[in-house]
């Protein structure tokens, strides 16, 4: 997981030739997803974390009435362990507990780093990605995928107009 985990989320769903791809249509994918991100697994899981990743990326674009919908779900306590305070997630459904958690997640987020989570400058791409690097340039989800595809682009319409002005 090269992003944090409510982007990634984000991310299992995306654009390849004009059609929508779920990367947890794959069998297995959504229980090696969930033990990536050391969440619990259920049978009600897949499909509560499909409603968050909508939530996510509509809040992503402003609206964020579904993901409050999400955080309605569940809350922390707080709690002390061996001297050590952690936050225990209080969910009113178990197989809510992976979603919650990836939502509340995206509030953390959005409060530390959003003015640094940004869509890929591609516009026929869907994916979203935290811009860690030091003056804050990252456009791209990935210089491998769409940066190199904005580049030739630009590359065959400036040899299109050299073409042309022949
Ligand atoms: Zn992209």
């Amino acid at each position: 997981m090269g992003e944090p985990l409510p982007l990634d989320l984000v991310n299992t769903l995306w654009i390849d030739h004009g059609a929508w791809v779920d990367y947890f249509d794959a069998p297995g994918a959504l229980e090696e997803w969930l033990a990536a991100a050391g969440l619990p697994g259920g049978e009600g899981v897949g499909e509560r974390l499909a409603t968050a990743r909508a939530a996510l990326r509509r809040a992503l674009q402003g609206d964020t009435a579904e993901l409050d919908a999400v955080l309605d779900h569940g809350a922390t306590r707080p709690r002390l362990r061996d001297g050590a305070p952690y936050e225990e997630v209080i969910v009113d459904d178990p197989d809510w507990h992976a979603a919650w958690v990836v939502a509340a997640d995206f509030v953390r987020l959005v409060a530390e780093r959003g003015e640094r989570v940004r869509k890929c400058a591609n516009p026929g791409c869907v994916l979203w990605f935290l811009d860690v690097s030091k003056n804050g340039s990252r456009r791209w989800c990935s210089m491998e995928l769409c940066g190199n595809r904005a580049k030739v682009g630009r590359f065959n319409q400036r040899h299109r107009e050299v073409a042309n002005a022949d």
